[in-house]
């Protein structure tokens, strides 16, 4: 695709707009901790971005928006059914411990009677354009330069459920644009009619605050649950302020699992207190991966959270609904109809969807096995985690699946269709080095909003936007992981 503005750029126009771009994150919040000190802002730096602002159709943008409250819709109601769910992860549930756990909280929960209704949902859902002219790349095909934009197709990477990150940074990012477009000598009036404002701040710190009101204790803390080392904590303060700018009675803790379990208490009618203080909203920006636990205390904390009434974002069978299994589920024929029942809907949702594979043991994961590889480029492998980095590609998938010691093992992935995103070159900007032109493919994802009591909806919200842009030459995604950049959409 064509970028913002003709590339290269002069180098002395370059550097100014890339150091001028810099100073512009720094003051403007696009920030985060250092590698060196994650747990410190004595160290903090501007958080990688692209210059430039990377193309995006801007009919496949506003599909992305218009889908979103659907997506919200079908986590809430696949949530609140058990069959469902047990049904999904049964056997996932036999070889992946992590999941196991997770599914063991809720079905005690469930069992001992859930003691707050209102969820609170902040999702993410994340889509790579996807070019139709790569896909015979694998097979040494000579790649299109300029793809057909009218084929381009949204399609979704996966929906995030938990911690969905980046709404506070992300939400600076047209600023840090324009501003870098003006210095290129771009009208302001081109710039506000390619540059989209982003609201996912805003957006995120509203559910967090409306969440906060339902509970309806004045004097009760929002509680953000936070990593042991946490480089993103900028992205976490941005809606931690924002929240408590909404309402003056707002306050806001922050505490590990560790924490929580040592100084947290449940009372017999389900209060949960922390250093003594009431905890309305429990927001979750960790517990979706495996070395978040790395004891048993931090289990029983995460148990202790979910018995109580403290809302929760997500509650344990959102978490349970944003897996890549039950996402895989979805994408089987006649699964959407289940929960959504305007048609409409259905399509709409369903035309993001990608090829999704079931391992399970059985004919069905036999033919899946069978099916990658043979072709195993056009495949991608995933297991039930979060935050990036665990993902098999392609060629590595046949090795990956001969080396498990017991065939059962392969429950605990998922295959899907690879995506191949339409590339375009622009300047990656990252602590410390110069600035890179690479060629770079981007990842679109909608916030949503919603907050559900049973069955009724009481918030159900299109949130704002994120674009990160990795170099094409990554397989896996993430700016947390190092891979990929803060970027906002030009749309064309
Ligand atoms: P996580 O929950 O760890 O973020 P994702 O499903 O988002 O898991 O995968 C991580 C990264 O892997 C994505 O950001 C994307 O770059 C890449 N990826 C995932 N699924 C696909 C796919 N179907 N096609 C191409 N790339 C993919
Ligand atoms: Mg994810
Ligand atoms: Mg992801």
């Amino acid at each position: 695709m064509e970028p913002a503005l003709p590339l290269p750029l002069a180098p002395p126009l370059l550097t100014t707009a890339a150091d001028s771009a810099k100073d512009w994150a720094i003051l403007h919040g696009v920030a985060m901790r250092t590698e060196e000190q994650p747990n410190s802002s004595d160290a903090v730096n501007f958080a990688p971005f692209q210059l430039l602002p990377s193309p995006v159709p801007r009919v496949l943008f506003d599909q992305a928006k218009a889908v979103q409250r659907d997506f919200n819709l079908l986590v809430h109601r696949l949530s609140q059914d058990s069959n469902f769910l047990t049904s999904c992860l049964r056997s996932t549930i036999q070889v992946d411990d992590f999941t196991c756990r997770l599914f063991r909280i809720y079905e005690q929960v469930r069992r001992e009677g859930v003691a707050q209704p209102v969820c609170l949902g902040l999702h993410r859902s994340d889509y790579m354009l996807d070019d139709p002219s790569r896909t015979g790349q694998e097979n040494g095909e000579p790649e299109a330069k300029q793809p057909r934009l009218d084929l381009l197709q949204l399609k979704q990477i996966e929906i995030n459920c938990i911690a969905s990150s980046f709404g506070g940074l992300g939400s600076q990012m047209p600023g840090l644009h324009r501003h870098v477009l003006r210095l290129c000598g771009v009208s302001r009036f081109t710039a506000d009619r390619h540059l989209p404002q982003n609201r996912a701040m805003s957006s995120l710190a509203g559910g967090l605050a409306a969440a906060w009101e339902l509970y309806g204790e004045q004097s009760a803390v929002i509680v953000v649950v936070v990593q042991e080392e946490n480089r993103n904590a900028m992205d976490q303060r941005w809606l931690e302020f924002a929240a408590m700018d909404r309402n003056p009675s707002i306050r806001v803790r922050r505490c590990t699992l560790t924490q929580i379990h040592d100084r947290g208490e449940l009372r017999p009618d389900k209060t949960l207190l922390v250093d003594g203080e009431e905890v309305a909203v429990a927001y979750f920006r960790a517990g979706y991966i495996p070395t978040d636990y790395p004891t048993e205390q931090e289990w029983t904390a995460r148990l202790k959270i979910e018995q109580s009434k403290a809302i929760k974002c997500p509650c344990i069978s959102y978490h349970l609904a944003g897996t890549k299994k039950v996402q895989q589920e979805l994408a089987q024929p006649g699964v959407l109809e289940k929960f959504l029942k305007d048609p409409e809907a259905v399509e709409r949702v369903r035309a993001t969807f990608a090829g999704q594979y079931t391992l399970e043991l059985g004919a069905e994961g036999d033919w899946t096995v069978e099916m990658v590889t043979s072709d195993p480029g056009r495949f991608v492998m995933k297991p039930q985690r979060e935050g990036g980095g665990n993902n098999i590609f392609g060629e590595d998938i046949p090795a990956a699946l001969n080396n498990m010691a017991d065939v059962k093992e392969r429950t605990a992935y998922i295959v899907m269709d690879r995506i191949r995103p339409a590339v375009v070159s622009n300047y990656a900007v990252r602590p410390g080095r110069e600035p890179a032109l690479t060629e770079a493919v981007s990842e679109l994802g909608i916030f949503g909003v919603f907050i559900g009591k049973g069955d009724e909806v009481v918030l159900n919200q299109e949130g704002g936007h994120l674009l990160r842009t990795k170099p094409s030459s990554t397989e896996d995604g993430g700016v947390a992981a190092g891979n990929a950049l803060l970027d906002s959409p030009y749309l064309i």
